[in-house]
């Protein structure tokens, strides 16, 4: 299993530890409508790790964490416009639902239906990597730009990786116009490395958004940053954010044990030995079947593109032979052998995933590259 739950499962399926934990405290009550210990614990640990949060609030997805987020943001300064890139995926709140291309995109015309147009009117798209396109953005919206809202490594269009400098750039145009720079780390958080892809890059955003890894296979996500902006949240603030089930025991229970286990095993550097033995044989192994193929990974994350091109933004990940993708995938399935289902996702490496199975899978890889014709 390389789609791990969307890359939730970074200790592999029913880790002993944490399921242990969770039959444990079930017992003791599931919900009680009041802050208890393992939510504050669990804030604790998020703002240990994460470097640029400050102060935290628990939510039930990476959805409504982002969602809370950008409200924070547009509230900050009174602002309206967002801009966020082609291609990322932000949970599936109505204005983040855009990213169709060129002046269109721009415009936030929606992507899915039922969201009405003006429901995106304030969320402005540019292409990943592009920081001349966000300046430009930036420059001719000023003052009413609320935020500029990235995932810091791609991994929504498949993986792809920020170009040098563009994440800087893009601390550097937040801060020259006053806007709020998000780090949606749904993905990256607690993946990339323990402090996430700001610790990993050292670049650090306002606000970042956690889910997956932070809910053990539970349903927790976070939002957090800098203390001035988070005391606007309500009962403090203004701004209001509430969850019934929001910092659930049960749920934080599976998130601590996972978080902890991280921190004590620090599993990172072996896990992206394995991505990389794994992705190496992957580009081999397409090099000798004749395919174009392109791997692109980062610490235990990484996708596979039938594409002659390197990817680097959405237009490239979309220029990928979706057919032979689907072969290759149907390929591997019937060897057993699960990749996240589409291209245009990404894959993940647990710690359990051993040697054997790194093996395994490269020669189902090859059986299943010379088994789906050319591109
Ligand atoms: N942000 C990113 C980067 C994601 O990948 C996802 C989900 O895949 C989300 C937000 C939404 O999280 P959830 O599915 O927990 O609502």
């Amino acid at each position: 299993d390389y789609c791990l739950s969307w890359g939730v499962l970074i200790l592999g399926h029913a880790y002993p530890r944490v399921t242990e934990a969770l039959l444990r405290v079930v017992k003791e009550g599931t919900s009680f409508g009041t802050v208890t210990k393992p939510e504050t614990e669990l804030a604790r640990l998020i703002v240990e790790a994460v470097p640029s949060i400050e102060q935290v609030r628990l939510t039930n997805s990476g959805t409504e964490a982002v969602m809370s987020a950008v409200r924070l943001a547009r509230a900050f300064r009174g602002r309206k416009k967002i801009i966020k890139f082609e291609g990322a995926y932000h949970g599936h709140a109505d204005y983040l639902l855009s990213k169709a291309g060129s002046g269109l995109a721009t415009l936030g015309v929606p992507d899915s239906a039922g969201v009405p147009q003006d429901f995106t009117a304030h969320t402005l798209t540019c292409p990943f990597n592009d920081i001349e396109a966000v300046r430009g953005i930036a420059e001719r919206y000023r003052k009413d730009l609320a935020a500029i809202i990235v995932e810091p490594v791609a991994a929504n269009c498949g993986v792809i990786m920020p170009q040098a400098g563009f994440l800087e750039g893009l601390r550097n145009v937040a801060d020259k116009y006053g806007a709020q720079l998000i780090f949606d780390e749904v993905i990256t958080g607690f993946r990339v490395s323990y402090s996430g892809a700001q610790g990993f890059f050292g670049v650090m955003p306002d606000l970042t958004c956690l889910g997956k890894i932070i809910g053990g296979g539970l349903p927790v996500g976070a939002f957090g940053g800098r203390k001035e902006i988070m005391e606007l949240l309500a009962p403090l603030g203004d701004v209001y954010q509430a969850g019934t089930l929001a910092g659930n025991p049960v749920a934080v229970r599976a998130g601590i044990e996972t978080l902890k286990a991280l921190k004590e095993t620090n599993p990172y550097r072996a896990l992206e030995e394995k991505t990389k033995k794994l992705c190496e044989g992957i580009k081999n192994t397409g090099k000798n079947s004749g395919l174009s193929i392109k791997v692109n990974s980062i610490a235990s994350i990484f996708s596979i593109f039938f594409a002659r091109n390197d990817v680097r933004n959405y237009k490239t990940a979309k220029a990928q032979d979706t057919g032979l993708f689907k072969r290759f995938y149907h390929g591997l399935i019937k060897q057993g052998i699960y990749l996240s289902p589409s291209g245009f996702e990404a894959n993940f490496l647990s710690t359990e995933h051993s040697g054997g199975d790194i093996e395994k899978t490269l020669k189902a890889v090859d059986c299943a590259m010379k088994n789906i014709g050319g591109n």
